[in-house]
């Protein structure tokens, strides 16, 4: 009912008007419903508002080959137009969007960081141990607005389809509401208009003679290796990436765990140590034992512990 737009008529404006001549009454309804009308609207507004996308999963853009490319594109236009300045889209912030979402309190913030570790098996499990490698070729737009750079399409793209998919489907399980119905299209974006409300009020559209030289521009591949959980609103971090609630790794060795190579050097280390020990023991024993029947005195605690640390600044060369 709150939804509807007559919801907020005025009762009394109603009831007085059986007491006016009809034109009057004629006029009052036609303002009133234009009334009705604008607060609709108004209403529709603020919930569309309400409900903006303020949160996104983010896969961070690293390679400076892409990087150094866009900026080169970027260049690019602005010396045909430097009023795009204000478009650009700065090298510290690309990325490719997974899945945009509104987050209301803390509470559904806490509820989305834990889909995405949740997301982590699921991704794992479509991985299968691969390396996914994106190639980012050519530029493209969206309704002469948006300037991106296209994913070459491969096996690749399509497991990243894949993976876009399935979290979408566990952030909406765990009642996140997430935007776009639209389908997925994986994209590089580098500028758009809706940086400026002042460029956008000067310039109407992204001209694709601005880009012609990079029309099919190669720029480079990414290996995807991180997932974020991005804030469109809060401040950006220093280095001009978002600010992140949450993160997931891929393909990485977690700092805690050694490698094969890491772990047999490890063991040797360990072995040998073992061994000088069990050698200077046998020393320290044999000395004590000839002293004993010398009638000099037994080393020191201390003196003996000398050793031990030694061996011990040895493990952590
Ligand atoms: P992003 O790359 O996430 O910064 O998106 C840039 C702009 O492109 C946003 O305004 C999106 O709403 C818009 N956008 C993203 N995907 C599509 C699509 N498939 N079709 C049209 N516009 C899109």
């Amino acid at each position: 009912m709150a939804e509807m737009p007559f919801v907020d008529t005025d009762i009394e404006d109603e009831c007085a008007m059986h007491a006016t001549s009809e034109l009057s009454i004629k006029k009052k309804r036609k303002r009133t419903i234009g009334r009705e009308i604008e607060e609709g609207i108004e209403r529709k507004k603020k919930k569309n508002k309400q409900y903006q996308p303020n949160y996104f999963i983010s896969l961070p853009i690293t390679n400076p080959k892409i990087t150094g490319s866009i900026q080169a594109v970027q260049d690019a236009i602005i010396q045909k137009d430097q009023r795009f300045s204000k478009a650009m889209v700065r090298s510290g912030s690309l990325h490719v969007t997974m899945l945009v979402m509104h987050l209301s309190t803390e509470e559904e913030i806490s509820i989305a960081v834990g889909a995405l570790s949740d997301s982590k098996v699921f991704v794992d499990d479509l991985l299968k141990g691969k390396r996914v490698n994106l190639s980012f070729q050519g530029i493209d737009h969206f309704r002469n607005q948006v300037g991106f750079v296209n994913l070459a399409e491969n096996d690749h793209t399509a497991l990243l389809k894949e993976i876009a998919e399935t979290m979408k489907k566990i952030f909406q399980e765990k009642g996140i509401m997430t935007g776009e119905e639209r389908a997925f299209k994986p994209h590089l974006t580098f500028m758009k208009l809706s940086k400026s409300t002042e460029l956008r009020k000067q310039v109407k559209k992204i001209d694709s003679s601005l880009y012609e030289g990079f029309k099919n521009h190669y720029f480079g591949d990414e290996i995807l290796h991180r997932f974020d959980l991005c804030s469109m609103l809060k401040k950006k971090q220093p280095n001009g990436y978002y600010y992140c609630e949450s993160s997931i790794v891929f393909g990485e060795k977690q700092a805690a765990e050694p490698d094969d190579a890491e772990l047999v050097s490890l063991s040797k280390r360990l072995v040998e140590n073992a061994v000088l020990k069990a050698v200077q023991q046998y020393l320290e024993e044999t000395q004590n034992k000839s002293r004993q029947t010398d009638g000099s005195p037994a080393k020191t605690e201390e003196a003996a512990s000398g050793s031990k640390n030694e061996s011990d600044n040895d493990n952590s060369k």
